[in-house]
C-alpha cells in the first residue's frame, strides 16, 4: 500500500503548497494549445505560458509562480512516439511541475528550496542526490561556480556530488537568439542493481552516461542570465529569471518506489480499467504490456486534448488527436477489444484527474462522445486499410530490405484514414520500414495541389480569414458589436436587422440571386447554433421593404470567433447587403426540439434513479423528430428497467414542473452539484437548468433551449435501446407530436389487425395465439399429407425406372420434400432394386436439396454417391458428401435444380460406361 502522502495527487499538491508558502502565486496550467504561439504545436513545457514574460514583452502581477503544467510531446518528423508503450517512461502527455522567478529570487533560493523539498518534505536520502553544473568546454562562457557553491552549502549534501558538464547537458537556450543561461540538474542515484547495463563491458555507472539507468535525472533548474544576440555574443540580462521543471510521473515513480511510470497511481487506475474490459489475468496483461501502455498513455492524452478543444480532425493538432485515438483503438484490437472502448477508459482518466483539472469534468460528455464517434469512424475504414497495407507489405517482401514507399503510405491515410504512425506500427511488426520522408513529400504535394496555406496540417483548413476580416471591418464601422453577433436564442423567435454580409462560395458579395446558397451575417440572431447535442434552428430571412426577397435558412454556424452566420438558399428575389430584414425561426420545429431537450434532462435524471449514478452521459442528439442519449452502463437494460424509466419520465411530465433557469458562476454551480452536460466551452458564468420544484431531481449546466413546464413535452416514449460500444448504451425516444404520431400508427395497426382477426383490439393477442395454434396444426397436417402424396408419386415412378446400360437409374425431383422424406424414398428404391442408382432433388424452404443412393455392387465397380452429389451440386453453388452408398448435398440457388439433375444424369451415364472397360483397376 502507498503512503497517502505520496499519492500522485498529493505529490502535485505538496509541490504547489511548498512554493505557495514561499510566496509563489499558483498559476493554473495553461491549455495544451499554446495561446498565440504559432511556432508550437502543443504546450511542451511549463514555461510556455511565461515565454513573453522572459522575452520582456509581457508583465504579470506576480514575480514568483508555481504550477503543474499539462504538456504534450508528439509532433512532426522528430518525436518519440515510437518509444511510447515500448518502455516505462515515455509519454505523449505528461505533467510538469515548475517554479519560476521573474527577476525576483535567483540561484541561492532556487537551490535551497529544491533541496528542502526533496530531502525535507519528500524525504529523499541526501547521500543519493547529485547535482550537475555548467562548465563550458569551449572556454567562452563563465563556469557556474555560483550554483556549485550553493550546492556545497546545503545541509547534508556530499560536496563530491557536484559534477560539471558542458553545453549539451548544462546550458539552456530558448532559441537561436533570446534568453539563455546555465542550468543545474538534480540526479538521484537509485543504487547498484538498478542499471540495465550494469556489468556490460566498459560500462561504469555514472550521472549523464548514455544507457545508464541507475542515475535518474529528476529536476532541472534553469538560470536565465544572458540574452543571446548572435552565434557568439551573449549579453547579461538586466533581470535574471529562474525556470524549473520536475516531471510529475518521474517523481511519483521515485516516491512510490515502483519501477514503471505505469505502476504509479497516476496511471495504474487506467491500466486496471483496460484489464477489467479484457478480463485478462495479471500474467496475460504482462504478456501484452505494450498495448496496455499505449492505450493508457493515448487515452489520457486524448481526454486532455479534447477537453482543450482539440477534437479529432484532418489537420494540425486535430490530426494528432485523431492519430492517437486511432492508434489506441488499433492496439486495443490486438488484445481483443474490438468494440469501441476508449470512452470507458477515458472515464477512469476523468475520475483520476478531474479534481485537479476540472476541464475534464466540464467537458466529460464531449470527451466521451468524440472518442466514441472517432472509434466508430475508424472501424468503418480500418479493415480495408489494414488489408490494403498487408497486400502492399507482402508485395514489397518479394524485394527484401525494400522500404514501403511514402506515397503509398500517404494514400492509405488519404483513402482509408490510416495515420502514418499506425502504418509504421503494422509495418514494423513485419520488419518493414516506411519511407517517412516520402510520406511527408506526398503530403506536401497534396497540400500544394489543394491550394492550402501554411498550416501544420494535411489537407488545408477552411479559409476563416474572410470572416475575421468581415468581423474587424464591421466592428470598426460600428455595425457589429465588438463581442460579435449578439446571440439570444432563448426569448424570441424573430429578430429584425440589417444584412451586414452575404458570403457565397467563400467570398463576400454585395448581392446574390435566386437559387444561390449563401451565408447571411446579421448584427444579432435568435436562431440556435448547434451545441450540446441540440441541432441548429431553421427558418426564414425576408426583406422588410421592396424589392421582396426570401432566404430559407437551413443551418447555422460559427465560422470564426464572434461571427455567427445563417446558412440558406435564396428562394425569391435578390438579397443585398444593407437591406433591412426579419429573421424568423421555424417555431413548430423549434418547439419539437425544446420538448426533446427537456425530455433529455428528465431521461438523464431517471437513468440515475433507476440504474444508478454511474449512468453518465456519453453523447446526445436533440433533433426535432427524436432524441438520442448515450450513457455508460455495463449491460443491456431489461424490459422492466426500460418500463420504469419511461414511466418515471412521464410521471415528471404530468407533474408539470416549472423549469428553473439561472445564470451562476461556474464554481457555484459545480459546488451545488450541477451535472456538466453542455459539451461546449464554459464561460465563468454558466446557465443552469433545474427541474423538480421544491426538491429538484435534475440540475444541469446547459445552454440549450427548453420548454417552460415539463407538461409541454406531452408524452415520452422510448423507441429503442441498443449497445454502442463496450460499457456504452443508447436510448432513442420521441416526444410531443412525434410520440402522438407513433401512438396513432400503432393504434391503427392494432385496429386493422383486430378487424382482420374479427375481434376487438383488447383481444388481439389472445385471438392471435389461437390462430397460431390452429396454423401450427394445419401445417403439420399439410406436411403429413404432402409426405403421403410424395410417397404415392414415388411408388408410381418406381414401377417404371429407366435403365442405363442395364442398370436401373432413377433421377428425378420431388418438389417440397424434406431431407428425411428424400432419404426414405431412396431407401424404398434400394429395397426394390438390388442394383441401381437413385438421385433425388427437391427445393425445401427455398433451399435446394440433393440425395443420392448407390447399391453395394455398383460401389464395388467404383461408383461413389458422394462424388455424384458433389458434381451435381456445382450449379447450385453448394456442396456435400457422404458414404459411397448414401450422400447428401445442399446449395444456394434453387433455380439451377434442372442443371443439377442434368449433371447427375451425365455423371451416371459416364460412370456406368467407363467402369466395365476398366476391369483391372
Ligand atoms: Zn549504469
Ligand atoms: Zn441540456
Amino acid at each position: 500500500m502507498l503512503e497517502k502522502r505520496f499519492s500522485g495527487a498529493n505529490i502535485r499538491q505538496s509541490f504547489i503548497d511548498f512554493f505557495v508558502d514561499k510566496g509563489h502565486e499558483f498559476v493554473p496550467s495553461s491549455s495544451l494549445v499554446p495561446g498565440g504561439d504559432q511556432t508550437l504545436l502543443f504546450t511542451n513545457a511549463g514555461m510556455v505560458q511565461f515565454k513573453d514574460v522572459f522575452l520582456g514583452t509581457d508583465k504579470r502581477p506576480y514575480t514568483r509562480a508555481a504550477n503543474s503544467q499539462k504538456c504534450m510531446r508528439v509532433a512532426g518528423k522528430h518525436n518519440d512516439l515510437d518509444d511510447v508503450g515500448r518502455d516505462d517512461t515515455h509519454h505523449t502527455f505528461f505533467e510538469m511541475l515548475g517554479n519560476w522567478s521573474f527577476g525576483d529570487y535567483y540561484k541561492k533560493e532556487a537551490i535551497e528550496w529544491a533541496w528542502e523539498l526533496l530531502t525535507g518534505v519528500w524525504g529523499l536520502p541526501k547521500a543519493d542526490l547529485w547535482a550537475t553544473c555548467f562548465e563550458d568546454e569551449m572556454g567562452e562562457i563563465e563556469r557556474d561556480d555560483e550554483a556549485a557553491n550553493y550546492w556545497y552549502k546545503q545541509p547534508g549534501f556530499d560536496p563530491s556530488h557536484v559534477l560539471f558538464f558542458g553545453r549539451q547537458d548544462n546550458f539552456w537556450e530558448m532559441a537561436e537568439t533570446g534568453p539563455s543561461g546555465p542550468n543545474s540538474e538534480i540526479h538521484l542515484d537509485l543504487g547498484p542493481g538498478n542499471c540495465a547495463n550494469e556489468g556490460s563491458l566498459g560500462h561504469t555507472c555514472a550521472v549523464n552516461l548514455e544507457g545508464c539507468t541507475r542515475f535518474l535525472e529528476l529536476w532541472n533548474l534553469v538560470f536565465m542570465q544572458y540574452n543571446r544576440t548572435g552565434p557568439s555574443s551573449l549579453e547579461p540580462l538586466p533581470a535574471k529569471h529562474v525556470d524549473t521543471g520536475l516531471g510529475l510521473e518521474r517523481i511519483a515513480l521515485v516516491l512510490q518506489g515502483v519501477d514503471s511510470n505505469y505502476k504509479t497511481d497516476l496511471l495504474s487506475p487506467i491500466m486496471d480499467s483496460i484489464q477489467r474490459l479484457t478480463g485478462h489475468s495479471d500474467t496475460e496483461k504482462a504478456n501484452n504490456i505494450t498495448p496496455y501502455r499505449v492505450i493508457t498513455d493515448h487515452a489520457r492524452a486524448a481526454a486532455f486534448l479534447i477537453a482543450d478543444g482539440v477534437v479529432p480532425g484532418n489537420t494540425g493538432r486535430n490530426y494528432v488527436s485523431r492519430m492517437i485515438i486511432r492508434r489506441a483503438a488499433r492496439f486495443g484490437s490486438l488484445i481483443g477489444l474490438d468494440e469501441p472502448f476508449l470512452s470507458y477508459i477515458a472515464g477512469s482518466v476523468i475520475e483520476n484527474y478531474g479534481d485537479f483539472y476540472p476541464e475534464l469534468l466540464r467537458n466529460q460528455s464531449t470527451i466521451l462522445d468524440n472518442l466514441l464517434r472517432e472509434e466508430i469512424r475508424f472501424q468503418r475504414t480500418v479493415e480495408a486499410g489494414v488489408s490494403k497495407l498487408e497486400t502492399l507489405i507482402s508485395d514489397s517482401q518479394t524485394d527484401r530490405g525494400q522500404k514501403l514507399p511514402g506515397g503509398k503510405a500517404f494514400d492509405l491515410y488519404a483513402t482509408y484514414g490510416l495515420p502514418l504512425e499506425i502504418t509504421r506500427d503494422i509495418a514494423l511488426e513485419q520488419d518493414i520500414e516506411v519511407d517517412v520522408e516520402g510520406f511527408y513529400a506526398a503530403m506536401e504535394e497534396h497540400r500544394l495541389a489543394s491550394g492550402a496555406g501554411e498550416t501544420f496540417g494535411l489537407f488545408g483548413e477552411e479559409n476563416v480569414e474572410i470572416y475575421q476580416n468581415l468581423f474587424s471591418e464591421l466592428v470598426k464601422a460600428k455595425k457589429l458589436d465588438p463581442e460579435g453577433t449578439k446571440y439570444d436564442p432563448y426569448d424570441r423567435y424573430e429578430v429584425e436587422g440589417e444584412v451586414l454580409a452575404l458570403v457565397r462560395a467563400g467570398e463576400s458579395n454585395d448581392q446574390v440571386k435566386k437559387g444561390d446558397f449563401v451565408e447571411v451575417l446579421l448584427p444579432e440572431t435568435c436562431f440556435y447554433v448547434e451545441a450540446g447535442g441540440q441541432v441548429s434552428d431553421t427558418g426564414t430571412i425576408t426583406s422588410l421593404s421592396d424589392p421582396v426577397w426570401e432566404i430559407k435558412v437551413k443551418d447555422m454556424r460559427r465560422p470564426s470567433a464572434g461571427v455567427i452566420v445563417h446558412i440558406g438558399e435564396v428562394m425569391q428575389g435578390e438579397p443585398r447587403t444593407g437591406d433591412q430584414v426579419m429573421a424568423r425561426v421555424d417555431i413548430q420545429r423549434r418547439q419539437d426540439i425544446m420538448r426533446n431537450h427537456t425530455a433529455t434532462h428528465l431521461l438523464h435524471a431517471e437513468l440515475h434513479t433507476v440504474l444508478g449514478a454511474h449512468a453518465r452521459q456519453a453523447g446526445s442528439l436533440v433533433a426535432p423528430d427524436r432524441l438520442r442519449f448515450d450513457f455508460t452502463h455495463p449491460e443491456a437494460l431489461t424490459a422492466t428497467e426500460l418500463q420504469q424509466i419511461e414511466a418515471g419520465v412521464n410521471r415528471n411530465v404530468l407533474e408539470n414542473y416549472n423549469l428553473n433557469i439561472m445564470f451562476k458562476p461556474l464554481q457555484t454551480a459545480i459546488a451545488e452539484g450541477a451535472i456538466a452536460l453542455f459539451g461546449e466551452k464554459y464561460d465563468a458564468t454558466v446557465r443552469t437548468i433545474t427541474i423538480g420544484g421544491e426538491s429538484p431531481f435534475s440540475y444541469e449546466l446547459c445552454g440549450g433551449t427548453h420548454v417552460r413546464e415539463t407538461g409541454d413535452i406531452g408524452t415520452f416514449l422510448i423507441t429503442n435501446e441498443s449497445s454502442v460500444g463496450a460499457g456504452l448504451r443508447r436510448i432513442e425516444a420521441v416526444t410531443g407530436r412525434e410520440a402522438y404520431d407513433l401512438i396513432q400508427r400503432r393504434f391503427q395497426i392494432l385496429n386493422q389487425t383486430g378487424e382482420l382477426l374479427d375481434t376487438n383490439p383488447e383481444e388481439v393477442a389472445e385471438k392471435t395465439r389461437g390462430v397460431l395454434i390452429q396454423l401450427d396444426g394445419a401445417r403439420k397436417q399439410i406436411s403429413s399429407l404432402r409426405k403421403e402424396m410424395i410417397g404415392q408419386e414415388f411408388n408410381r415412378l418406381l414401377e417404371n425406372v429407366p435403365q442405363e446400360d442395364g442398370v436401373p437409374v432413377l433421377i428425378t425431383s420431388l418438389p417440397e420434400a424434406d431431407a428425411g422424406t428424400l432419404r426414405q424414398m431412396a431407401d424404398r428404391f434400394r429395397q426394390r432394386y438390388q442394383s441401381g442408382v437413385v438421385f433425388l432433388a427437391s427445393v425445401f424452404n427455398a433451399k435446394p436439396l440433393l440425395i443420392a443412393a448407390i447399391t453395394e455392387d455398383l460401389v464395388d465397380r467404383g461408383l461413389h454417391a458422394g462424388n455424384l452429389v458433389e458434381f451435381a451440386a456445382q450449379p447450385l453453388g453448394g456442396g456435400g458428401g457422404g458414404r459411397p452408398t448414401l450422400a447428401q448435398a445442399g446449395g444456394k440457388d434453387p433455380s439451377q435444380l434442372d442443371a443439377a439433375l442434368t449433371n447427375a444424369q451425365n455423371w451416371v451415364k459416364n460412370q456406368l460406361k467407363v467402369v466395365p472397360d476398366d476391369q483391372d483397376q
